[in-house]
């Protein structure tokens, strides 16, 4: 049943109540132009005042228990329509998504400053680079998808390594690309390893504690 056809149904049994000369409840005609408002929860709140309201009320008593006689009980209120969900992405694509979104958007931002600049930049080496950002930021997303249900169970400690995880693979897959591309090795040396190792840490870390202090769960 729709609400349309509901809403029709109790239409067709208030009329056969008037029309047997019972008088209509002056509060729940209040209630209902005052609580016109949309939401599914002042329609939730609506229903469960009048729910309250009629079993009290002589008036609604009189016109429930005509209509039930006549007509049997109401059928089931149909649920409220669902929002419409614009965007519903399965869970583990989230992060990809978002880190390919975030790091071609802060790319596409220098890339446009680059290009505005004295010396211009080409449009396909500006493209280029933020096809690349965008590639390193779903990596990173990736591993973090991969490796979150297994690192949430660790609490605070999972988070804060979910994302050294995710800037590992984030910084990793940009290298990897890098040498794929045949640029010359970024790090050619064990210092330059303990570099690259201290901003993943550094960076992840940060990260983790930005997004834990935006989403702190009530413990
Ligand atoms: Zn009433």
């Amino acid at each position: 049943m729709t609400q349309a056809e509901y809403e029709a149904e109790v239409e067709r049994r208030q009329r056969v109540v008037d029309e047997a000369g019972l008088s209509r409840c002056e509060w729940l005609a209040a209630r209902k132009t005052v609580s016109a408002q949309p939401g599914a929860g002042a329609l939730m709140r609506l229903a469960n005042e009048v729910k309250a309201h009629s079993a009290t009320c002589p008036t609604c008593k009189a016109r429930n228990e005509y209509a039930r006689a006549n007509f049997g009980p109401m059928p089931a209120r149909p649920r409220p329509p669902e929002a419409p969900r614009g965007f519903a992405l399965p869970a583990w694509s989230r992060p990809p998504v978002f880190g390919a979104t975030a790091i071609g958007a802060i790319v596409a931002l220098r890339v446009i400053g680059a290009s505005l600049g004295p010396r211009g930049m080409p449009i396909g080496i500006g493209l280029a680079a933020i096809g690349f950002g965008m590639a390193c930021g779903a990596a990173g997303g990736l591993v973090l998808s991969a490796t979150r249900p297994a690192l949430r169970k660790l609490g605070a400690l999972g988070d804060y390594l979910s994302g050294v995880v995710a800037m590992g693979g984030y910084i990793g897959a940009a290298l990897l690309m890098l040498s794929a591309l045949g640029s010359k090795p970024v790090i050619k040396n064990g210092s330059d390893a303990v570099i690259f190792a201290v901003i993943i840490v550094g960076f992840g870390l940060l990260g983790a504690h930005s997004w834990r202090r935006k989403n702190r769960t009530p413990s």
